[in-house]
């Protein structure tokens, strides 16, 4: 059963390849940023107390994510892949353990490398249709920020296990696609 961390920065491209690798390997896709915007959305108290967090693109607390992913973990039968999770070494550590505890293992983390300015570049593209609250300047700033003092040490952490597979971002979405498929199916 596979079980994939799909990594990278806001605007990297996560949620676009997370579409094409769950229709091709039947993965049931797991969003901490969907889960959470939908807590928004549907106005629940978990909702009230993240949205000014999410808003100002600064991480909400780990307790918060990691319940959810616990509960995903344990009702999955399909395998999953891991969108915007985990966001910083505590929350990948914490992932290991949970899949120790559910009797899975992480298959590998795939990367996907895109240099800065092409990201504020694609960010800024997004927020003109998107309706994300935090695609506008200021945010997608302070979510780079949080991305590259807390999220990207998770790569090493992968790196260190042997499971880092980093794919260059940049290019036609089908080429990058068929770059990450050739990638696991190489495992
Ligand atoms: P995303 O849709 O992955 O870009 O996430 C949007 C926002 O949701 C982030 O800026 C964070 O505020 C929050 N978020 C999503 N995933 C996590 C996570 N694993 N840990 C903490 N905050 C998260």
């Amino acid at each position: 059963m596979l079980n994939i961390v799909l990594f990278g920065a806001p605007g990297a491209g996560k949620g676009t390849q997370s579409d094409l690798l769950v229709a091709k390997y039947n993965l049931n896709h797991i969003s901490t940023g969907d889960l959470l915007r939908k807590e928004i959305a549907d106005q629940t108290e978990l909702g009230k107390r993240i949205k000014s967090i999410m808003d100002s693109g600064s991480l909400v607390s780990d307790d918060i994510v990691v319940e959810m992913i616990d509960k995903a973990i344990a009702s999955d039968k399909q395998g999953i892949l891991f969108d915007g999770f985990p966001r910083n070494v505590a929350q990948a550590e914490t992932l290991d353990k949970l899949m120790a505890k559910h009797g899975r293992r992480l298959t590998c983390m795939v990367s996907l490398d895109v240099p800065r300015e092409e990201l504020i570049r694609r960010m800024l593209e997004r927020a003109k249709i998107s309706g994300r609250s935090d695609d506008n300047e200021e945010t997608i700033k302070n979510r780079l920020k949080e991305y590259e003092n807390k999220t990207l040490p998770v790569a090493a952490y992968y790196e260190a296990q042997g499971k880092h597979i980093k794919i260059n971002g940049e290019g036609k979405i089908e080429d990058i696609s068929a770059n990450i498929v050739a990638a696991i199916e190489k495992l």
